[in-house]
Formats: C-alpha cells, sequence, structure tokens
C-alpha cells in the first residue's frame, strides 16, 4: 500500500513535470499545480503510514496539509483553463482562491495552538501500518465544504460548457467530467467509513484523475486549441475590444486597443473608462448609459474616424436567480471608410453631374431645413430663373454648345449668390435660388443682377460666341405659422411664365402676397 502511494507520488510527479515542459505551448500550469499537489500529497501520505512517533506523524500531516490545501485551489483552476475562460478572469479567481489556499495551511499548521482544524490527534497501529486519527475542529469543516464545493462547481462548469460544446468536443467534457468523479466518489467513501483500514482514498483517486487527465487531455489539444485560440483570435481581431467590470473598469483590452489609445493601451487594465477615455467624452458616455446597443461616434482627432461602437452586458446566474450584470464589453469598428463612401455616394446623389451645382432633391431637402432653422416672422425669397429660347440654342448651335451654356450659367449664379442661399438646377435650363433674410426688394435687386451679368456672358464653343438671356420670377414672404417653400416656388414659378409672357429677358415680381 506505501508502495502503491508511492508509486502514485512519483507518477503525479512526473505527470507535473511533463506538463508544465508541454504547457510553454498551452500553458496549463493550473493542471501541473494539480498534479504537484497531489504528488506532494501522496508522499506525506505514504511517510505519515509509515510514521511511528506522534511528532513524526504529526510532521507528515503538516506537510500533507499543504499538498491538500491546493488541491482544489488548482483543481477549479484547471476547469477554469479547461473551460476556455478569459485570462483575466482566471487570473483573479486564481489570486482569490490561492489567497483562502494559504490561509487554509497557516490555519492547517497552527492547529495546535487554536485547535481550529483538529483537537488531538492520536495514532492506531494496524499491523505495520500508523493511522493517524484526528478530532476534528471547526475549521475542518469549513475545509471539507471548501473541497466539495470547489469539486461540484468544477464539475457544474465543465457540464454547462458540455452542453454547449459541439458533439465531437462532448467526449473530452465527459472525460474531464468523469475523472472529476473519481476524487469525489473517493471522499464520499471515506468520508462515510467504507474504505479499506480507514484509509484516505485521495491520493489513488486523484492519481486515477489526473492520469485520465493526462491521457484524455492532450494539452496541445485542448488547453491550446479552446483557451489559447480564443486570445489569439481575441488580440489578432481588427475590432477593438474592452471588458469592464460593473464600475465601469477595464479589466481587459485586446492588442487592437492600441489603435485608439496609442501607448496609454498597455496600462488601461484596472482604470475608469472615463479616465482611459478622456480624450473621446463621446465613446465613454454612450458606453456609460446604454446596454446591449449601437451607436456610429465621430472621433474628435487628428484622422476625424468614425467608429461604431456597440455595448453588450455580460450577466451571470445569482443566488437570485436573476441574471445579476458582472460588467460590459463593448466593441470598436472602424467604419471610417465605410461613412466616407456613403457620404461620397451622397454627395453624388444631391450633385447635377452637368454642372456639378446641387440638384433640386438637394435643394428640397434643404430648403426645409433653412426654413426650419430660419426666426418666426424673418423673410425668404425665392428666384426661379430660366434660360430664353434655350431650343432655339440647342438647334442653331448644336447640344454640346448648349450644354456647356448650361454649365457657363450655373458657375455664373454660383459665383453671384452668397454662401448662406440655396441654389439648384431645377430642371433642363431651369435654376432656383432660395435666399433666406430677403424680402421682395432685395430679391428682385438679386434676380436683376444675374439678369444682367447672363445677358453679358459670352459663351464660346467651337470658336463661336453664343450669347443667351434668361427670364425671371421672384416670390417672397414671411416665416411663421402658414408659411410654406412650395407655395413660394410655385408662385415664382408663376411670375417666371409671366416674365416669359411679357417678352423674356427680364424680372417679374409675384403678384400674389405670401
Ligand atoms: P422659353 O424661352 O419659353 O423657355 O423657351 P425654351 O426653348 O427655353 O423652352 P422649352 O421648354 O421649349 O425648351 C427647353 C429646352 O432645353 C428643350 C431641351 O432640349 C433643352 N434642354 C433641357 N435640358 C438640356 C440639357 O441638359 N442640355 C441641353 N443642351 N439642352 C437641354
Ligand atoms: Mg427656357
Ligand atoms: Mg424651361
Amino acid at each position: 500500500m506505501i508502495v502503491a502511494l508511492l508509486m502514485s507520488g512519483i507518477i503525479q510527479l512526473v505527470i507535473g513535470i511533463y506538463v508544465m515542459v508541454q504547457g510553454r505551448k498551452g500553458k496549463n500550469y493550473w493542471f501541473a499545480g494539480l498534479a504537484f499537489s497531489a504528488a506532494l500529497y501522496s508522499f506525506s501520505y505514504a511517510l505519515e503510514l509509515t510514521a511511528d512517533s506522534a511528532t513524526a506523524a504529526f510532521a507528515c500531516v503538516t506537510l500533507k496539509c499543504l499538498g491538500m490545501a491546493f488541491l482544489p485551489t488548482f483543481g477549479i483552476l484547471t476547469v477554469l483553463e479547461f473551460t476556455g475562460k478569459r485570462p483575466r478572469v482566471v487570473r483573479n479567481v486564481a489570486a482569490a482562491l490561492i489567497v483562502f489556499s494559504t490561509i487554509a495551511v497557516g490555519i492547517m499548521h497552527s492547529t495546535n495552538l487554536h485547535g481550529l482544524y483538529y483537537g488531538s490527534l492520536s495514532l492506531t497501529k494496524t499491523g505495520v501500518l500508523t493511522i493517524t486519527q484526528i478530532t476534528p475542529g471547526p475549521w475542518h469543516a469549513v475545509w471539507h465544504l471548501y473541497v466539495n464545493v470547489s469539486f461540484v462547481v468544477g464539475a457544474a462548469l465543465i457540464s454547462a460548457e458540455a452542453l454547449k460544446a459541439p458533439a465531437g468536443k462532448k467526449s473530452e467534457y465527459l472525460l474531464f467530467l468523469t475523472s472529476l468523479l473519481m476524487p469525489i466518489a473517493a471522499h464520499i467513501i471515506y468520508s462515510m467509513g467504507h474504505s479499506p483500514y480507514g484509509i484516505d482514498l485521495a491520493p489513488y483517486s486523484l492519481l486515477g484523475m489526473n492520469v485520465l487527465l493526462l491521457l484524455g487531455l492532450s494539452p496541445n489539444r485542448l488547453f491550446e486549441l479552446l483557451s489559447a485560440a480564443k486570445n489569439r483570435v481575441f488580440d489578432n481581431m481588427d475590432d477593438i475590444v474592452f471588458i469592464l467590470n460593473r464600475e465601469h473598469e477595464v479589466i481587459e483590452a485586446n492588442k487592437s486597443a492600441s489603435k485608439i489609445l496609442g501607448n496609454r493601451a498597455a496600462d488601461c487594465i484596472g482604470k475608469h473608462v472615463a479616465e482611459v477615455f478622456d480624450e473621446y467624452p463621446q465613446v465613454v458616455e454612450f458606453v456609460l448609459y446604454n446596454n446591449d446597443s449601437a451607436a456610429d461616434i465621430a472621433l474628435d482627432d487628428e484622422f476625424s474616424r468614425v467608429f461604431r461602437v456597440r455595448v453588450g452586458t455580460i450577466r451571470g446566474i445569482g443566488l437570485s436567480r436573476h441574471r445579476v450584470l458582472l460588467g460590459k464589453y463593448f466593441v470598436m469598428t472602424n467604419i471610417t471608410n465605410e461613412v466616407r463612401m456613403v457620404q461620397a455616394m451622397k454627395d453624388l446623389a444631391d450633385q447635377d453631374p452637368l454642372t456639378g451645382i446641387p440638384n433640386r432633391r438637394w435643394f428640397y431637402s434643404q430648403v426645409e431645413r433653412l426654413v426650419a432653422a430660419a426666426r418666426t416672422g424673418s423673410q425668404m425669397a425665392v428666384i426661379m430663373a430660366d434660360v430664353d429660347r434655350f431650343k432655339e440654342t440647342n438647334d442653331h448651335y448644336g447640344h454640346k454648345a448648349g450644354d456647356e451654356v448650361l454649365r457657363s450659367v450655373a458657375s455664373l449664379l454660383a459665383r453671384s449668390v452668397r454662401a448662406q442661399d440655396l441654389l439648384a438646377r431645377f430642371g433642363g435650363e431651369e435654376f432656383v435660388i432660395a435666399v433666406p433674410g430677403a424680402g421682395l426688394e432685395e430679391a428682385v435687386a438679386l434676380a436683376e443682377r444675374l439678369r444682367e451679368r447672363i445677358r453679358d456672358m459670352r459663351v464660346m464653343h467651337d470658336g463661336r460666341s453664343i450669347q443667351v438671356t434668361a427670364s425671371f420670377g421672384v416670390a417672397a414672404g414671411s416665416v411663421g405659422p402658414g408659411f410654406d417653400v412650395e407655395t413660394l416656388i410655385s408662385q415664382a414659378d408663376g411670375a417666371l411664365y409671366g416674365a416669359k409672357v411679357a417678352g423674356r429677358d427680364q424680372v417679374v415680381v409675384s403678384n400674389v402676397s405670401a
């Protein structure tokens, strides 16, 4: 039996070393730790069984406690690593559990001072074996609870993951689960007093577990594929990912974070998102006050980049069976190129291809905005212009010459209006101008100026000089209830018709008062 224990210890030591060596590829040091603590446990138990004095037995129990204290902790961490939990999560859980295990070691080792772990220790000789009997103290119960809970939590985590796993992967989870059940079963048998000679079966069951894990979970296959691959994808994705805790502190960020934070990405962990993104308050505001939604945010930086920011919540099962909020994540995708492309397409859709000035569609979309922005009672005028007898110009000089004339008229008009005026090609050889803040008089003066400039203009085409004139209709009104741009446009159009009837090359004011 002692030989078996020693063998178990040696095998587990070898497993631990093997996993450490392999571990460089898959980073499964927790599994190595599990094997080492199991080895320590086995060795010290073997020594304990051969101890011939209470002092020696006590020394062995002390050593055994060291191995035992870290077993469930490394067990849980192996499971977390195996199920592909984020390294930072594993690290945080590791820190907490290792502190707990260290305290446990302290309590176990100083038990003769306070009797928290066991009150007394007595030796019983069974043939050659020395069975150490203890009177459990209160910590003993706490410790056993921790051991049991660890195995149950481990089994639950594996089961949950197994349910989600694709069919091909399920067998690996089942194997892990089976290996975990071995020490649980051993513990139950031992606690119920059914083990032969009252021997703790844990070292044997742990050996079984470790061998099974090693055989089934070839480190290259699982640890590397599941957790390392997830990490690789996380770090190499183009999107920028941040994970926040409930206090909105950054607990994880991928490598792409440097695309937005530059060098500061390296030390953003642990800082509040508002501090990390102090240059981009719009991002902070969106992330803080939104859950599970997305927005396109233009950054105020030298590159004028636009990011689609998606915020999601991370929830877990709480004690109350409600899905409690554990934290948030947000993903930032650089959509600057797409936004620019869409803008370029919109610009094209708003532009008249022949003359390069805006078209009627743009005019209507902008005039609404202009009216909405205008103060109540402020004036607004509309001027409609139409080239006279343009059909004849086409007929006489050719269609290409006609196009050239239209381009010249358009650019003359564009040069003659103010930045706040809206100029558009309304149709064939017809143009419209909305003049915010202008009454009839001012608009008529502008129209007169334009009419004269067009008449004075000469367009050279194929060595021939072309002259055209245009007729103008003007209408004006004051912004307020009942004001309608469409009405103003049709009044200006009516006046334009009047100008044509009256002989062309003139400005006519709408006689309908708006
Ligand atoms: P009016 O003085 O009454 O306005 O006479 P008009 O000939 O200008 O009027 P009408 O509406 O009869 O003819 C407009 C002409 O404008 C007909 C069409 O061929 C020409 N036109 C419209 N769009 C274009 C264009 O893009 N390029 C050219 N070259 N001609 C155009
Ligand atoms: Mg015309
Ligand atoms: Mg016309």
